[in-house]
């Protein structure tokens, strides 16, 4: 996945102290490594560790839920009836249980780096530190951070914007963990122009990315007009929530002026097509921002944790979308899932492709079931239409071994298991006992 987009066959690589040291053509060239550990990999992929550019990890603790609720009929009245409703009931064991599961599960399919943002009002101080242990346990690369909202009040938004700020602290002083900070805003239809400033200012002070939901439903588009007199992405620019270090998780709905802004200011750009899909938001204009070279890497939104998949929906989406057989290849979805999640997290000089000096992230992939040949010219396809997240055999995280033989290493997957049976069996009991906001705008009287 380096610039020049490059695949060998047959070659071999060295890692020392968590970082790649050469590149060989042939596997006798390390011979002069007599000493080092070899892992086999003839017949497999070796690629760079999948990077995950926006996530939800307490998302998982609502798989299969079956939630006594009115169906919802558009976006907002998924966050009223689902997703407010839970973060009102999630705990601090909650945010600690789902980390570690997904976390597992990432793992165990080739993810080495993530983007979370965790949302809760009842558990904000402290919950960073759940999350990172989990994180750390399990030996993944995390960006973790609490998602801001003044969707109760101002100073939730703040209590959530000061959580970020502490985990930043604590952090700083830890560079051991695979944790890092981030700071995240909700939505632009629930923060003021107040506590985005007030972020943007942080992040800055703490070099941290920032990422914020956009126009992935009508309802931002619809409260920025209203209140602003402007188009979701045309607000941010106003108040400085644009620019390298920011990411943009979704831009469905967005106008080709909007795209002009992105491209402009190199805002970086997160893609959740299986998420758009069940949320039935429609399509993010993904085609135009790449030929606008705006960089967009490939997020799960907290849903599905096979990245494979992921990969596979945004392979598949866009043609259909276009009704073009040719409208996306398989190399560009797989940038999108590696070196361009790494330039999102302002990490391309580290991680994201397989090249000397970068830090060892690597997966090894063996197709339990290859019915055609794999070669140079056959990997890409295979990497979409044929692998899935359970036939990563090896996963190295700055060169530590955390899956071995398709088994983690590192903690006791059944016990992570468990621990989120239990935790997700009381939260869908606390559910049941939330009505969930039933009021909504029709967003159906707003264009897109
Ligand atoms: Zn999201």
């Amino acid at each position: 996945m380096d610039d020049q987009r490059r695949i060998l066959e047959g070659h071999s690589i060295a890692v020392k102290d968590g970082r790649i040291v050469e590149i060989d053509e042939t596997v006798d060239q390390m011979r002069k490594f007599p000493s080092a550990e070899v892992i086999d990999a003839t017949g497999r992929i070796v690629m760079p560790g999948i990077i995950c550019s926006h996530s939800h990890l307490y998302g998982i603790l609502l798989r299969g839920a079956s939630l006594k609720i009115p169906p919802p009929s558009d976006f907002t009245q998924i966050l009223q009836r689902v997703w407010w409703p839970a973060d009102e009931a999630l705990t601090f064991e909650d945010a600690y249980a789902s980390a570690l599961v997904a976390s597992v599960e990432f793992a165990k399919a080739g993810v080495t780096t993530f983007a979370d943002t965790y949302s809760g009002p009842n558990s904000i101080t402290g919950v960073l530190d759940h999350i990172a242990k989990a994180v750390d346990e399990v030996g993944v690369r995390g960006f973790i951070a609490f998602e801001a909202t003044e969707r109760h009040s101002r100073d939730e938004g703040i209590k959530g914007v000061e959580e970020n700020v502490r985990f930043a602290e604590k952090i700083s002083s830890n560079p051991k963990s695979k944790a890092k900070p981030l700071f995240s805003l909700h939505a632009s239809f629930t923060v003021s122009n107040d506590l985005i400033e007030r972020v943007r200012k942080l992040a800055s002070k703490y070099n941290a990315p920032i990422t914020i939901h956009v126009s992935e439903g009508l309802g931002d588009l619809q409260h920025n007009l209203e209140n602003y007199g402007n188009r979701t992405v045309e607000r941010l620019r106003d108040v400085g929530l644009v620019g390298p270090n920011v990411v943009l998780a979704h831009c469905v709905n967005l106008s080709e002026h909007e795209i002009d802004i992105i491209a402009e200011t190199h805002t970086g750009v997160a893609h959740n097509p299986m998420s758009n899909m069940l949320n039935a938001v429609g399509v993010a204009p993904v085609l135009r921002m790449l030929e606008r070279k705006v960089n967009v890497g490939l997020g799960n939104d907290g849903y599905i944790f096979d990245m494979f998949e992921n990969m596979r929906a945004a392979y598949l989406l866009h043609r259909v979308h276009h009704k073009n057989p040719n409208a996306i290849d398989p190399y560009t979805v797989l940038e999108m899932a590696t070196i361009n999640g790494a330039k999102l997290y302002g990490m391309e000089r580290e991680i994201g492709s397989i090249e000397p000096g970068k830090k060892a992230d690597i997966i090894v992939i063996k197709p339990q079931l290859l019915p055609t040949p794999l070669n140079v010219n056959s990997v890409c396809g295979h990497l979409i239409n044929t692998v899935d997240g359970d036939d990563v055999e090896h996963v190295f995280v700055e060169g530590a071994h955390i899956v071995k033989n398709r088994h983690l290493t590192t903690t006791d997957e059944e016990k992570a298991q468990s621990i989120s049976r239990s935790a997700a069996a009381k939260l869908w009991t606390r559910l049941e006992q939330i009505t969930p906001q039933m009021d909504s705008f029709k967003e159906e009287s707003y264009p897109p």
